[in-house]
């Protein structure tokens, strides 16, 4: 099966008038299906930037990148659009959910812009909270809900459209240790049980361990690239695949 993200030597300079900044000098990386990847670094160091272009949301200045084997570097902005609606889903630290809308509107949102009907778009936006837990939350509003629930709609509503790749930005950035730690184990679980690929960005050492494999950035360069160590509970299943 094809990767879903390889790209090699990405480049992105912003042209500001005084000096440019080379916000990423030269990436190459390569994610499979399933993986889930912790992209560390200190602030300023490019995560966002390459985050941003993996998701379509800005283009390299040069370089390769091919998602899911496919050359996208030449594509127009409609195709992108298309692509990215059907097989990705996003989620940022400010939870960007519409108030004065129900949850299950809002995870609603993806299918509405992807033109799906309205009978189809209910039941796969209710599948969805039911995967994150907030089923009987459906009807609650943004502002009855805690963070680390308004968080999960927003998972959800990156779930909807069945994406093979979730990016996530800082997505425990303004929740508590117990909201974080909840939120860490979904995203865990969706890429344990749905093998969903996941790619998220956080500076906490204690939230990138949830992840499989941890990528750092440093001034725009990728500084190390490893395989978590495996955790007590992955032994565990290699024991019970064994038996
Ligand atoms: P991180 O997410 O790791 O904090 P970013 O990818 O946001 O880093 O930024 C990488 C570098 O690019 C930084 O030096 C930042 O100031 C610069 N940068 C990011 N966005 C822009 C922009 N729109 N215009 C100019 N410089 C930018
Ligand atoms: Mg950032």
């Amino acid at each position: 099966m094809a990767s879903v993200v390889e790209v090699r030597k990405l480049r992105r300079v912003y042209p500001l008038v005084e000096e440019p900044v080379i916000a990423l000098a030269g990436v190459d990386l390569t994610i499979d299906p399933g993986e889930f990847v912790a992209v560390m670094g200190p602030s300023g160091s490019g995560k966002s930037t390459f985050m941003h272009i993996v998701g379509f949301l800005d283009r390299p200045t040069s370089g390769y990148y091919a998602f899911n084997g496919r050359d996208v570097t030449e594509l127009p902005e409609d195709t992108l659009a298309d692509i990215r609606s059907r097989e990705m889903g996003f989620v940022f630290q400010a939870y960007n959910l519409l108030p004065r809308t129900s949850a299950v509107e809002n995870v609603e949102l993806p299918m509405l812009y992807a033109g799906i009907g309205e009978k189809e778009r209910r039941a796969a936006a209710l599948g969805a909270l039911d995967a994150v837990g907030l089923l009987k939350y459906a009807q609650h509003h943004p502002n009855q809900l805690s963070g680390g629930q308004q968080q999960r709609v927003a998972i959800a509503r990156s779930l909807v459209n069945d994406p093979r790749l979730i990016l996530a930005d800082e997505p425990t950035g303004a929740l508590d240790v117990r909201s974080t730690n909840d939120i860490m184990q979904l995203f865990r679980k969706l890429n344990d049980e749905r093998g969903i690929t996941i790619m998220l960005v956080t500076h906490e050492p204690d939230v990138a361990a949830f992840a499989k494999r941890t990528v750092t950035f440093r001034d725009g360069h990728i500084l190390s690239d490893t395989a978590a160590p495996a955790t007590p509970r992955s032994l565990d299943k290699l024991g019970m695949a064994i038996v």
